[in-house]
């Protein structure tokens, strides 16, 4: 037997490792599998060329467990190790490569710890002693046994041994016995070893058999090792692809699409990405990517390695040239991640691209749930804005899509304003703005339907890709003014009648929400009254409720416009009804208020060339008492008005109809208006 002292400098380097990993202690099995996998490549390799020429025989790697000597045991039938290799491998290089390591991250336990795959090293975070029972491929290689206690020292000796290949036998420590329990190491297979190429065999299989569980003397194989991605897209079928996202999702609707990604140059990347199928909340599902490197599960977090709006896809990722032992932040900035991220970008535009030429009804059909992916994408990412531009579809209120540039061509001649803009008109709620669309599709004018999560930013940010254009909800003003065209209509009221009609409008409206009345000229078939909501305000408040940063606008209460029409029969009737019940009095008023504002004008034009301190204090004083008449007089005016509104049951009447239309007529007030319906018939 030979001993040996391992070149390490610090001594029991084990415990602090073990204690800065503790959060991946679990890596250990799939080190340890994956260079038993490794080993058995090579093996295959070696026969393939004719280095090799005995029988290869059954390639399969064994997991077993003694739970009396509390011992897990990795074997394959791989290529060996002789006792020079082991020396140089095991002792130098892997244990070299961990003092290395920790010198390196000493004070920074934050990189250690998701840092993956310390290799063969690892198994000291689980296992108190290892041996090593290995017999190199090569004719006259001698089998050796090595054994460590954790400590720098090993020893190595010749043993018998019939079979080439490894054993690794790990002593598990105490406080990681849950590595011996059968469900652990069984999920940690699944996790880890699922789609590993060599099969890999743990326990036996199992069945039901009269209600109970009993093993069937088969062994039990974990994994898959020819999963889907590594296959000829050509020779696939779209059930292989749906049985395959099962497989990875039981839980899942079918996806709605697939990409095969399959690239050798300049970097080796395989995978299958899915677009699922989201549910009608926003729910966010990232990290369903699963990212491997020759088919040894990596990590499920990709972000970094796939753009981001890319991590809602789901699927899996295969690449050799990803660099697996370093940290995050640095897998970040390697310029092989970044490669394979915009061709990853670049693949799915392209498939994208592809359907909706190739299929346009299919991809119609799914648009309303792929809409999420593309818009998040053209928000996030300006390469992918440039190439789904091609192929991004806007829906409208009859249900129809339209590519940008088809949907621009259609409204181009009807919906540009006087400025030379072109108007989108949009609704978010085809039943809540009903009467809008309908008003707007009376013009001949088009609504969109941008009911979506993202809508709000996506309209923004057309709006900064989109030449000359602007987005306008329907319900943002009148009709008449969406798209302003030429000069409004000439009015049939007066401008005193407009004025006394806007009070007479505004005493009667709610408190809450706040309300302006404007009176507009519309046509004789417009409503006579319309409720509308700025575009601006509401876009603001829109965007602080989806985190906008707009906390201010948040605060805001809403704000909404009254809009009477001054050229409807039914205005026109409530205007001459008012001069013919109030009309003296209010003249009565109007000749009282006519000197009073002649004398404050004239009182003010005397005085305009004065500062302030300059002006007499007679001459204030006199204002003051003429701005209190002004008041006064108004207050009368406002208040005769009040009286009017209140014995005409059509004012009440006309603002109900507008709230109802609005959906803002509820409880209480909706049932005062529908008695009041039933008593005008
Ligand atoms: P890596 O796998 O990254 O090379 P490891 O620490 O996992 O690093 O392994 C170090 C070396 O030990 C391997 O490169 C290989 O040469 C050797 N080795 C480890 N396990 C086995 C095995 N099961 N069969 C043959 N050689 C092995
Ligand atoms: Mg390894």
């Amino acid at each position: 037997m030979q001993k040996g002292k391992i070149d390490v400098k610090t001594e029991n380097i084990f415990p602090i490792i073990k204690k800065f990993l503790y959060s991946d202690h679990e890596i250990f099995l799939r080190e340890l599998i994956s260079n038993a996998v490794d080993a058995t490549r090579k093996l295959k390799t070696l026969a393939s060329v004719g280095d090799y020429k005995s029988e290869l025989g059954d390639l399969t790697i064994h997991v077993r467990k003694d739970e009396k000597k509390k011992t897990l045991t990795i074997s394959d039938r791989g290529v060996g190790m002789t006792a020079d290799e082991i020396k140089k491998y095991i002792n130098q290089i892997a244990f070299s490569s961990a003092e290395d390591f920790l010198e390196r991250y000493k004070d920074k336990a934050e990189a250690i710890i998701g840092h993956f795959g310390l290799g063969f090293y690892s198994s000291f975070m689980v296992a108190e002693k290892v041996e090593i029972f290995t017999k190199s491929y090569l004719d006259d290689a001698k089998a050796v046994k090595w054994t460590c206690d954790g400590s720098p020292k090993y020893t190595i000796e010749e043993i018998e041994k019939e079979d080439v290949g490894t054993d690794v036998v790990l002593h598990i420590a105490d406080d990681s016995e849950e590595f011996l329990e059968d469900n652990r190491i069984l999920d940690l297979l699944r996790k880890y070893c699922r789609f590993l190429p060599v099969p890999i065999a743990f326990g036996m299989e199992k069945e039901w058999k009269d209600g109970k569980e009993v093993e069937t003397g088969k062994m039990r194989i974990i994994n898959d090792t020819e999963p889907l991605w590594t296959k000829k897209p050509a020779n696939l079928k779209d059930e292989d692809y749906e049985k395959f996202y099962r497989d990875l999702y039981p839980m899942n609707e079918p996806p709605l699409f697939y990409i095969h990604l399959n690239v050798d140059y300049p970097f080796n990347l395989t995978g299958i990405l899915y677009f699922p199928k989201i549910k009608s909340n926003f729910e966010i599902q990232k990290n369903k990517i699963q990212l491997y490197a020759n088919q040894v599960f990596v990590t499920d977090s990709v972000e970094g390695i796939v753009p981001e709006f890319l991590t809602l896809l789901h699927g899996v990722i295969d690449s050799p040239d990803i660099p697996l032992n370093v940290s995050r932040s640095y897998l970040q900035s390697d310029s092989n991640v970044k490669k394979i991220s915009s061709h990853i970008t670049k693949k799915v535009s392209d498939r994208l691209n592809e359907i909706f030429k190739s299929d346009r009804n299919k991809f119609e059909e799914k648009w309303d749930d792929l809409k999420i992916f593309i818009e998040y994408g053209m928000l996030t990412d300006e390469k992918f804005y440039e190439r789904a531009e091609k192929f991004a579809l806007l829906k409208n209120a009859d249900n129809k899509y339209f590519t940008f540039a088809e949907y621009e061509k259609m409204i181009k001649e009807n919906q540009t304003d006087k400025h030379k803009n072109l108007v989108y008109l949009y609704a978010t709620d085809t039943e809540k703005q009903y009467s809008f669309i309908e008003a707007a599709r009376q013009k001949g004018y088009d609504v969109l339907l941008m009911d979506g999560q993202l809508d709000t930013h996506f309209i923004n940010h057309l709006e900064t890709k989109f030449k000359n254009s602007r987005f306008v909800r329907v319900d943002a003003d009148v009709v008449d003014k969406l798209i302003q065209k030429d000069e409004p209509a000439d009015s049939k009221l007066s401008a005193t009648q407009q004025n006394d009609l806007s009070v007479v409008f505004k005493s009667l409206l709610p408190d809450k929400p706040l309300f302006t009345v404007s009176v507009e000229n519309m046509g004789e078939t417009d409503n006579p009254v319309t409720i509308t909501q700025s575009e601006f305000m509401r876009r603001m408040k829109d965007m602080s409720a989806t985190g906008g940063g707009m906390g201010f606008y948040g605060d805001m209460p809403d704000s909404y416009n009254l809009v009477v029409n001054s050229n409807h029969p039914l205005i026109i009737k409530l205007a001459e009804d008012k001069d013919k019940a109030a009309g003296k009095e209010l003249a009565k008023i109007e000749e009282k208020t006519a000197p009073v504002k002649s004398s404050k004008e004239e009182l003010e034009k005397s005085n305009k060339s004065k500062k302030d301190e300059e002006v007499s204090q007679e001459d204030k004083d006199r204002l003051d008492d003429l701005n209190k008449k002004l008041e006064d007089l108004e207050d009368k005016r406002e208040a005769r008005l009040r009286k009017f509104a209140e014995d005409n049951k059509l004012v009440k009447q006309l603002i109900d109809l507008a709230l109802l239309s609005n959906n803002m007529l509820k409880g209480k007030d909706l049932s005062k208006f529908v008695k009041r319906s039933i008593d005008l018939m």
